[in-house]
């Protein structure tokens, strides 16, 4: 008998950016769509792009995002549903280091994403930010990922800065699923080594409408190609760990 995974998708997009749903439709869809672990990642910037795309641009944004999010949390725990709800945020690595600070307080999220982490000069930014938030919240420390991850940039160079990095902050590798070019088998390389050092790879489907909640097969079989299931089973764990503390309060 095979034991069912349990179905995640950690990178959805609600109308606090540039997604189509509110908060609200997105848990009643992935209720339906039968998800075990659901995390919404509103777009966070100040770079060129904020002028484009809706984001969490401001405090009192971001506040009403946070509140939304707990209400939405605590009916699922309220009703026992199988379903659990994270707090995320996706990070624009343009965003200047001041916008990052001032805005974000690391331990109201469950979950924090970086986009478009791409040279090693993106490396010691991330590292900045986490080792100065590190320091000043040490309880309650999200998760840290990596959205829609290209590996090219470090495969030929540095790929082992990359890992070791990915390794000490304990940074998450998403798969997902509106960019299979990015976990595509030329890169099994870098696959090959998450393996080996045991680095967590999670699942996410860049959702901006309910319709694509569920679009976690490829990622889920891209896993399984590359023989990440203990890396993804470590995600779950740390997911049920804030599950748990977050029941407990
Ligand atoms: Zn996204």
């Amino acid at each position: 008998m095979k034991i069912e995974s349990p179905k995640l998708n950690l990178h959805i997009h609600s109308k606090y950016s540039d997604g189509r749903n509110s908060i609200e439709e997105i848990v009643n869809s992935a209720l339906k769509k039968d998800l075990d672990y659901i995390c919404i990642t509103d777009h966070f910037t100040d770079s060129w792009k904020a002028d484009h795309i809706p984001n969490l641009n401001n405090i009192d944004k971001i506040k009403r995002y946070l509140e939304d999010l707990s209400r939405c949390k605590d009916f699922l725990v309220n009703e026992n549903k199988k379903l659990t709800l994270f707090k995320g945020i996706e990070i624009d690595l343009s965003s200047s280091e001041k916008f990052i600070i001032n805005n974000i307080v690391p331990n109201k999220y469950d979950f924090i994403l970086f986009e478009y982490l791409e040279s090693f000069e993106g490396i010691a930014f991330v590292k900045k930010i986490l080792n100065f938030w590190k320091k000043k919240y040490n309880s309650d420390f999200p998760l840290i990922g990596l959205a829609h991850f290209d590996p090219s940039f470090f495969i030929t160079r540095g790929l082992d800065v990359l890992l070791e990095f990915l390794k000490e902050y304990d940074v998450i590798v998403e798969f997902n699923s509106s960019y299979p070019q990015f976990y595509s088998p030329k890169y099994d390389i870098f696959f090959n080594k998450l393996k080996e050092k045991y680095i967590k790879v999670s699942i996410g489907c860049d959702s901006h409408h309910i319709s694509s909640l569920n679009d976690i097969e490829s990622p889920q079989k891209m896993i399984e190609f590359y023989k990440l299931g203990e890396n993804l089973e470590a995600l779950i764990a740390s997911l049920e760990f804030k599950r748990i503390t977050y029941l407990n309060k």
